[in-house]
């Protein structure tokens, strides 16, 4: 392709582009497609001779685009979400043509910095102390392995690093019952194993009873187990739940154990200054984790992952082979170091144009819309005769069901509720997703697309 046709096809996408986010709605939000729809329409062999853009774009359209879900359609109230906003998308296409790879200060001196200031912005915004220092990770699921990973290294002083886990000392992990399933991950690649993950029950309030996490953990010391990290959620999946961070860094405090928060979704409305009291006794933790990429309209991937303690970090993942050597290695950060991938993107710049064009109180305005939408649609539930709200909602997340009068068999509400999350969902007007409040199955609805009214 020559610059020419560049030009030509890149104002050809732009132009699609704005019509698609403009008119989103026109399509069903959750894909209707059936599967292997998709894959029999593409051929089984690569093509030996060039394709003209303007026929892969043509298929584009017809194959591929009927078999997406629609993430960034309004009422797309599903899972989390995955926002993303106009201004990111200009900075990912400026991000693509630079196609740079950020993996050390000198392979792209601007990136580390810019990434180093987003997160100064970033900490500032949510109310972060200012001993904490972030990094960009991919996921949330990333951050917290890499929090894992850094707690056990330093609860072993960097031995399992070293030698491998095999020194007969059995390691365990702790997280509430509700948390998120890339904990359970975590555990199974760090070394830890599932079965020294324990799960800490929750109160009614679906936050972590400290009390709780006490007692597990004195009980593995006393069977000569070694504690190494808590992991608190602000803002569980399922219902929202929020841990009590001040009480659990009592424990972990005092039985010097890490303490690592998970606010993936939550922690964008910490940029609300009334939300603020969610992190109470944060200054305790030791890592914390929020995903732009979920609620501040930056495209995935972008996940904000701080640290207090950045040597302890550094430490663990740190490897530099001759190759990786450069001369101001000693007084840049590499950010290499401060994760898995070698390899890094350049997630810092959509950062930077989403900040920079919405402003805080742009950012500030949205998010409390969401909330405000969500308690309304929380209101209307509570209202309606034929639906109850299963839990209190958390800030723009609602898990409720249908509940006609007359009907208490809870197999036959369970087999109307499925019914009707799949009679919604195929209509392909809203989608939504389901969960289970003690048993009962539950529409999760959430408030948090960018262009939701
Ligand atoms: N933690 C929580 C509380 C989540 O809700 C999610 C995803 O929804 C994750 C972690 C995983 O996020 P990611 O996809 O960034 O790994």
């Amino acid at each position: 392709m020559n610059s020419d046709d560049f030009r030509h096809h890149a104002h050809e996408f732009v132009d699609w582009m704005a019509d698609y986010l403009d008119q989103v709605e026109r399509f069903p939000v959750k894909a209707q497609v059936q599967p292997n729809d998709v894959l029999t329409q593409l051929p089984t062999d690569p093509p030996i001779r060039p394709e003209p853009v303007s026929q892969v774009f043509e298929d584009f359209q017809s194959v591929i685009l009927p078999g997406m879900t629609h993430w960034q359609h309004p009422n797309f109230h599903a899972y989390f979400p995955a926002n993303s906003s106009r201004p990111s998308v200009l900075a990912e296409m400026l991000t693509a043509t630079l196609a740079a790879q950020c993996m050390s200060w000198e392979t792209s001196p601007a990136a580390t910095e810019l990434e180093i200031r987003m997160l100064q912005w970033l900490q500032q915004m949510i109310g972060l102390p200012g001993d904490f220092i972030g990094s960009i990770q991919d996921t949330a699921s990333t951050a917290t392995l890499v929090a894992l990973i850094t707690a056990r290294e330093r609860a072993t002083t960097y031995r399992a690093n070293d030698s491998g886990l095999n020194h007969g000392e059995e390691l365990t992990a702790y997280c509430s019952v509700d948390a998120h399933s890339s904990v359970e991950k975590a555990v199974k690649i760090a070394g830890i194993g599932q079965r020294n993950l324990r799960r800490i029950p929750v109160d009614r309030s679906h936050g972590m009873i400290a009390s709780a996490l006490e007692d597990a953990i004195v009980k593995d010391i006393e069977a000569s187990r070694h504690p190494i990290c808590v992991i608190g959620t602000l803002g569980t999946t399922s219902v929202g739940g929020f841990d009590p961070i001040r009480e659990m860094s009592q424990v972990t405090t005092r039985h010097n154990v890490w303490l690592h928060i998970d606010a993936a979704w939550a922690g964008s409305a910490l940029i609300l200054p009334e939300h603020r009291q969610l992190i109470d006794g944060i200054e305790h933790a030791d890592s914390f984790v929020f995903n732009p990429h979920k609620w501040l309209f930056t495209n995935f991937d972008c996940s904000a992952f701080f640290v207090r303690d950045p040597e302890a970090l550094i430490e663990t993942f740190r490897i530099t082979p001759e190759y990786l050597k450069t001369r101001q290695d000693s007084v840049v950060t590499n950010y290499r170091d401060w994760g898995i991938q070698l390899g890094r993107r350049f997630r810092a710049l959509k950062l930077w144009f989403v900040i920079r064009t919405y402003g805080l109180e742009g950012l500030r305005t949205k998010i409390r819309s969401h909330i405000q939408m969500a308690q309304e649609t929380a209101a209307a539930i509570d209202a309606a005769p034929d639906f109850e709200l299963l839990v209190t909602p958390a800030l723009s997340l609602l898990c409720f069901r249908y509940h006609p009068v007359g009907v208490d068999d809870a197999t036959q509400l369970d087999a109307l509720n499925e019914a009707l999350l799949h009679r919604l969902n195929d209509s392909g007007s809203l989608y939504v997703t389901h969960t289970r409040v003690d048993d009962a199955y539950a529409i999760r609805f959430v408030v948090g697309q960018t262009d939701t009214e």
